[in-house]
């Protein structure tokens, strides 16, 4: 019985074990709270469906995917709950090459670098610590904090169904 109590009264204690998708939903409705913006199912349910999609995809896709789903959204509530997921850095959103714009899930994610194929377009990940490890000798020898990285390598891809190759 004890246990049980003890399991239950820490704030702290009760976070673990709780799904991501809950988390990031509490993170939101603080954002939207501390900013007095209205807490619309439908921003909801963008924030979810970034969130169950794991790859990088742009606002119309992200749109269209909502719509396949049934969600009743409108696109432009799409593009402004992308900016508010951007801004609550629940969302991080990348300049792939001049007009390919691409946003992702953030929060909880591991670090990671990308891989562009310039025939299909297709966003790769990869995640190597070297990295790290040369921005903590880059800062050293600088003298400078960085706060964050992107590198975005272009080539080709090897698949199969690799389009326009
Ligand atoms: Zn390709
Ligand atoms: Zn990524």
């Amino acid at each position: 019985m004890a246990i049980a109590a003890q399991e239950r009264a820490p704030q702290k204690t009760r976070k673990r074990g709780v799904r991501r998708i809950d988390q990031v939903r509490e993170i939101f409705r603080d954002y939207m709270r501390s900013n007095q913006l209205r807490q619309t199912p439908e921003r909801f349910a963008v924030l979810e469906e970034v969130y169950t999609s794991e790859d990088h995809f742009d606002a119309d896709e992200l749109y269209m995917r909502l719509k396949v789903k049934g969600v009743q959204v409108s696109r432009a509530t799409v593009y402004n709950t992308l900016d508010l997921l951007q801004s609550s850095s629940l969302v991080k959103r990348h300049q792939f090459g001049q007009n390919q714009s691409k946003y992702e899930a953030a929060w909880s994610f591991r670090q990671h670098d990308h891989l562009i194929c310039t025939d299909c377009d297709e966003v790769f990940e990869f995640c190597d610590p070297r990295i790290q490890g040369i921005q903590e000798m880059v800062e050293e020898i600088f003298k400078f904090k960085i706060e964050s990285h992107s590198l975005h390598m272009y080539g080709s891809c090897r698949r199969e169904d690799c389009e326009n190759k």
